[in-house]
């Protein structure tokens, strides 16, 4: 199978600055921000959507909000606020296919559809 942009960046054919690691996750900047905190947080194991999600990855689904929360607290955007999104398939407007955790903020965001 084609390997994701995001396991892509994991093994260093792309360049990307890993700004978090433990053994099941890790976190990037996102390359086209839209505010000034937009990190990424990616499950090291890709699984292509949040469709894909099984009862097993609980821990991992929970290792990885609770990874989003410490960086928003090591931004300093606790108390201001921050965004979690998983986009899902075309309507949720995900383009890649390797599920992540969008932790956006450090302005104010706005909410229209
Ligand atoms: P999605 O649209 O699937 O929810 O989010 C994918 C995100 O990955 C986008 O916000 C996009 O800017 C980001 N992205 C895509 N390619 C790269 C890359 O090569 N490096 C980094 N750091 N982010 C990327």
């Amino acid at each position: 199978m084609e390997k994701s942009i995001f396991e892509k960046i994991l093994s260093k054919e792309i360049p990307s600055e890993i700004i978090y690691e433990t053994q099941h996750v890790f976190a990037i900047n996102d390359i086209n921000p839209v505010a000034p905190v937009h990190i990424l947080v990616i499950p090291k194991m890709k699984i292509a959507t949040i469709n894909d999600l099984e009862d097993k990855d609980m821990d991992l689904i929970g290792e990885i909000v609770l990874t989003a929360k410490k960086l928003a607290f090591e931004r300093g955007i606790q108390d201001s606020g921050y965004r979690l999104i998983w986009n899902t398939n075309g309507h949720g407007q995900q383009t890649v296919y390797h599920i992540h955790l969008h932790l956006i903020g450090g302005k104010q965001l706005s909410w229209s559809f």
